[in-house]
């Protein structure tokens, strides 16, 4: 089973704190990155020589909430006809709360779209201020509303913490506002400063204090215990969900298994490569235009691939699945997909980090998975497995 990224890269304007591979003021090239969305899936398609089982799809941006519900549409109908769609699969988009009408939401939901993913990041105007948001808290209200008379049952709320000069206290309304709306998940990130944002060179200049890591920590815990206590359960260290509302795209890259990626600089992995496409929309639209047949999973847009180890591979997977916090890395499964008993190959780091009172079997010593100190020092974690 495949899982389907396609990254829309258009945003109204950038937020302070975003590197994301999106651009501002290129709406005019909307249409025609949508027709060369649809001819790289034909591309992939066309070299996979067989209709490739998809039963995720997740529209990711960037802004994809920017694009016409027919648009939308347009790239579903092509992946219907070019895949073998799963009639139940889960088909994500990520939606600005400033964005969104009642009726583009109707009309979203008839072209396919079952889950939504809402950049909520806070409740309180000068966090949404800082950040240079687009939207106030009463458009996520307004929005909420919207989706669940527009059919959602399934949406994510995105919250942002360790945000400079945001209190404790404040983020936790910010939490408890959220978890009043009922959504059947949440994605809390904490904030980085990325190199090049305007955020990070505000800090470095002194206009806006440092973000303290020690808050951020109070902030996680805090948010982790509220949510359990809401009825969510954390199943990655950034993600809490209603039983049986796990996200099952991003399940696909924490298991590590196959991916396709559609659109400027999207990423996938399938039949053993990694692939990354040219960056801009226009680069891409041009290359996608010229292009020749390619050998899958490569299409005319791919600028790297990577044919992965199976050392590589080994590694990912631990890397990856240990971020699952309760269902960590499964031996049997390790040993299905590698024909090896992982402790036996990372024998010396998870004897460490056991020591060091970061991972933990499970008490049938099946799955290896994080203790809740290694949630807050997961990176420390993955790194040791190399
Ligand atoms: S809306 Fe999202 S992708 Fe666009 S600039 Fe803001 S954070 Fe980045």
């Amino acid at each position: 089973m495949y899982s389907l990224y396609v990254h829309v890269p258009f945003c109204r304007r950038r937020c302070s704190y975003c590197d994301f591979n999106t651009y501002a003021g290129q709406e005019h090239l909307q249409s025609a990155y949508v027709d060369a969305l649809v001819q790289e899936l034909a591309a992939l398609a066309a070299s996979a020589g067989e209709a490739l089982p998809v039963h995720t799809v997740y529209f990711g941006g960037g802004t994809p909430s920017l694009l016409p519900p027919a648009h939308v549409g347009r790239v579903l109908e092509a992946v219907a006809r070019h895949f073998a769609l799963a009639s139940d699969a889960e088909v994500s988009l990520e939606a600005n709360p400033g964005t969104l009408t009642l009726p583009y939401l109707r009309d979203l939901r008839a072209a396919g779209v079952n889950r939504l993913s809402l950049g909520v990041q806070s409740a309180h105007p000068d966090d949404l201020r800082l950040l240079e948001r687009d939207h106030d808290y009463p458009a996520v209200v307004r929005t909420m509303a919207w989706a669940r008379r527009a059919g959602f049952e399934n949406i994510n709320l995105d919250l942002m913490f360790g945000l400079p000069q945001q209190p404790l206290v404040r983020w936790q309304r910010t939490v408890r506002l959220a978890a009043d709306l009922s959504p059947e998940h949440f994605s809390l990130y904490a904030l980085t400063l990325e190199h090049g944002t305007p955020l990070a060179h505000w800090v470095a200049r002194g206009l806006v204090p440092q973000p303290d890591p020690d808050t951020a920590a109070e902030m996680y815990l805090w948010a982790d215990d509220f949510l359990r206590q809401a009825g969510f359960q954390q199943y990655e260290i950034s993600n809490w969900a209603r039983a049986g509302r796990a996200c099952r795209h991003n399940l696909q890259y924490w298991r590590n298994l196959p991916y396709l990626g559609v659109g400027a600089g999207a990423h996938g992995f399938a039949a053993g490569v990694r692939t990354a496409n040219v960056l801009t929309p226009g680069a891409y639209i041009r290359r996608m235009k010229d292009g020749r047949p390619r050998a899958f999973p490569r299409t005319p847009a791919t600028v790297e691939a990577r044919a992965i180890t199976p050392e590589d591979e080994m590694a990912e997977t631990m890397m990856m699945g240990l971020r699952l916090t309760e269902e960590g890395v499964s031996r049997s499964v390790f040993r299905q997909r590698f024909g090896r008993d992982l402790e036996a190959v990372y024998r010396e780091p998870i004897r460490r980090l056991i020591a060091q009172g970061l991972l933990t079997w499970s008490p049938d010593g099946e799955r290896l998975h994080l203790t809740p100190r290694g949630r807050l020092l997961g990176n420390w974690v993955f790194r040791e497995f190399v």
